[in-house]
């Protein structure tokens, strides 16, 4: 589907698919305009790269931050920090309504119980509410990062709404040359062992050798948490 009066995702993704983080962000925020753009941040391990390149785009392209109740203290200081350190001008905080946690989730048990209903009410119908405003939406996502992710185009059809992955082409070399020329700071919790951070229940430290992604969801099927997989309305 394509959202009234922009490009398709196809035309888009054929013009900007060699192009690079920064030029497909400045195309996004072109065809789309800073008031119907967003970009969506976890705060996670490999964020500051994402954020850094935004920025210094444009500072002022809103941020949405998905903060489902479980996330670490560390996530939450990371995001007051990269706030300061980048001066990110509109970062929005969502979190999950009240009067959905309380019928659904009234034991906080439903990460265990059934994690794909647990992302549902706290990540994927919170992400929904916050687009609501917008035609198209940034996120970190990598081809390197394999399973459902490898063969993701540069712009893709979110359904109601674009969706641009200024990463897709990326290393995990570059990601690692932003954060050392810009002089990122690391996550709190990335020298204690946690490649890539998610809600406290559902994550794991790493060991030597395995995917970033493997102590997500760790001795389950389950390796995204919907918002990626289910197209938002
Ligand atoms: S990652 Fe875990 S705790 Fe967080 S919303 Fe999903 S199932 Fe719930």
């Amino acid at each position: 589907m394509r959202p009234a009066g922009l490009p398709s995702a196809d035309e888009l993704d054929r013009a900007l698919r060699n192009a690079a983080p920064a030029e497909v962000i400045a195309a996004a925020l072109k065809v789309v305009g800073r008031e119907r753009l967003a970009l969506v941040s976890s705060f996670g391990t490999e964020s500051a790269a994402l954020l850094k390149v935004m920025a210094d785009v444009d500072p002022a392209i809103p941020v949405i931050f998905l903060d489902t109740g479980w996330l670490f203290e560390e996530t939450l200081a990371y995001r007051d920090t990269l706030i300061a350190t980048l001066g990110l001008r509109d970062v929005r905080s969502i979190k999950p309504l009240e009067e959905t946690l309380t019928r659904e989730d009234p034991e906080r048990e439903l990460w265990f119980s059934d994690p794909d209903a647990c992302c549902r009410i706290r990540k994927v119908e919170p992400l929904a509410r916050a687009l609501a405003p917008f035609s198209a939406w940034i996120n970190g996502r990598k081809r390197f990062q394999g399973g459902l992710r490898a063969d993701i185009p540069v712009v893709e059809d979110g359904g109601i709404r674009l969706k641009f992955n200024p990463f897709a082409n990326v290393s995990r070399e570059d990601i690692e040359a932003i954060y050392s020329l810009a002089k990122l700071p690391p996550h709190p919790l990335a020298a204690s062992g946690f490649l890539s951070v998610g809600c406290m229940p559902c994550t794991s430290r790493t060991s030597a050798g395995e995917d970033a992604r493997a102590g997500r969801w760790r001795g389950r099927t389950k390796t995204e948490c919907g918002i990626h997989t289910v197209k938002t309305s």
